[in-house]
């Protein structure tokens, strides 16, 4: 475990944190500075930095579990919906170097992400990209 990760001592019981769900893989638990009420994480328990480093099984366990976590969550605060979000490195906003999602309950007109720089691609530039992707995948 890294020392310095906040997360792995969170999972080896060094700090506290409001627990909503663990089992021998996966914690969640409420986060301490939350965009709404009931904004929660969910995570490995073991420490990856990235989603693409987190061995399939273990993000099948996550995806496992998040559904039910979200409902429960989102029917606690009365919300109507739900953002689940994953950032992974410093420029994605991710702060924390310890593999999580984001539970983020939310409701009409509650401001969360109200700015979402959708843009445009130049004609032809977008099936060149997907192209590019696609070998990038087959290859990898
Ligand atoms: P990131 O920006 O890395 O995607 O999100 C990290 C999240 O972890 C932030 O929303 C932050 O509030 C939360 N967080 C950081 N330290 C702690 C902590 O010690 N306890 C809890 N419960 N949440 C934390
Ligand atoms: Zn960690």
């Amino acid at each position: 475990m890294p020392e310095d990760c906040i997360f792995c001592r969170i999972v080896a019981g060094e700090i506290s944190c409001s627990k909503v769900y663990q089992n021998d893989q996966i914690l969640a638990f409420l986060d301490i500075n939350p965009v709404s009420q009931g904004h929660c994480l969910v995570m490995p328990k073991q420490h990856f930095n990235r989603f693409d480093q987190c061995p399939a099984e273990l993000a099948a366990e996550l995806a496992r579990h998040m559904g039910k976590i979200a409902r429960a969550v989102v029917s606690a605060v009365e919300a109507e919906g739900y953002n689940i979000l994953n950032n992974n490195g410093r420029c994605s906003g991710q702060l924390v170097e310890h593999l999580h999602f984001h539970i983020i309950p939310r409701r009409t007109g509650d401001g969360v992400f109200d700015r979402w720089p959708a843009g445009e691609y130049p004609a032809g530039f977008m099936e060149k990209l997907a192209l590019k992707i696609k070998n990038l995948i087959k290859s990898s």
